[in-house]
């Protein structure tokens, strides 16, 4: 079973991540796809004079503040454009994909936060009306009965809260818990980086592996939203995940290359012996 996340930041390649997929599905693998969107929701955010918010949490980690109207423009194009648009490349290609999101039959149920307790100009504020959340729980019946027929699901946030409400949930941490729901040996993050860098202007500054043991001294390398990609794959090594990679969006072939090792590896450095 092949997990594998693409972003939605600037330069992913996902005709290249789709071919790739459809490869190693057409030989007997079966894979889930999730996807995201920030880039085009934040172009279209724009466009529809809207623009993103970004805020950081006391915890030091950034998210978008997504009002109900967010909320909207948010599943338009994860939704809409960008998961259709997955679809339509796998249809091209032979792969009977089918697009839901984790509202979808509660695929992801989680947790709604409507309060955030952001940190603004140095000061605390408390924003309301939040449609973001944390996953609890993933519908795997729904995902095997697709997968045990031949469909290949291809899956984008938002969650769907307990009171069923559609919740925004980061996509690294999403599929994280869907990695373990599934007890998967491996799972693929590909996004428009070679993996974490520990200088971001420079793509040769690549760390090659991060030992779960040591991964908070990690953290400091990871700016904005790699912070939460990084605690993501962290929670997923914790959760039984063997491995994470993080891979470049931007190559040919991405997903086997990541498979292969190519970017940053994180396991336990006890894992198996395999280190
Ligand atoms: P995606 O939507 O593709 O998942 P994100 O925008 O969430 O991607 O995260 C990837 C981005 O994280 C990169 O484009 C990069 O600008 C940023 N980033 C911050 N710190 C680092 C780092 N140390 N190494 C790599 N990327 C980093």
């Amino acid at each position: 079973m092949l997990v594998v996340k693409v972003g939605g930041s600037l330069g992913i390649d996902y005709d290249a991540v789709c071919r790739d997929l459809a490869s190693l599905i057409q030989s007997g693998r079966r894979a889930i796809l999730v996807h995201g969107g920030s880039a085009e929701t934040n172009a279209l955010s724009e466009k529809l004079g809207k623009p993103p918010r970004m805020v950081t949490s006391v915890s030091g980690y950034e998210s978008r503040y997504t009002d109900r109207e967010t909320l909207t423009i948010f599943e338009m194009v994860y939704c809409g454009k960008m998961n259709k648009g997955i679809v339509e490349r796998f249809q091209k290609l032979g792969v009977n994909a089918v697009g839901l999101s984790g509202m979808d039959g509660r695929i992801w149920q989680g947790r709604r936060k409507s309060t955030i307790t952001i940190v603004e100009n140095g000061k605390r504020r408390v924003l309301r009306d939040d449609y973001t959340g944390r996953i609890e729980s993933v519908n795997l019946d729904l995902l095997n009965l697709l997968l045990d027929h031949g469909y290949t699901p291809v899956l984008t946030p938002p969650a769907v809260s307990r009171e069923g409400e559609a919740i925004n949930v980061d996509g690294d941490r999403a599929v994280a818990v869907l990695g373990a729901a599934l007890g998967v040996d491996k799972l693929v993050i590909l996004s428009n980086i070679p993996g974490l860098l520990r200088d971001l202007e420079d793509e040769t500054s690549l760390i090659r592996e991060i030992p779960l043991e040591e991964a908070d001294a990690f953290m400091q390398f990871a700016q904005g939203r790699m912070k939460k990609k990084l605690l993501g794959a962290v929670e997923a090594v914790q959760q039984g995940v063997r491995e994470v990679v993080f891979g470049d969006a931007r190559l040919p072939d991405p997903i086997s290359k990541a498979l292969a090792g190519k970017g940053t590896v994180i396991r336990r450095r006890t894992g198996d012996g395999d280190l």
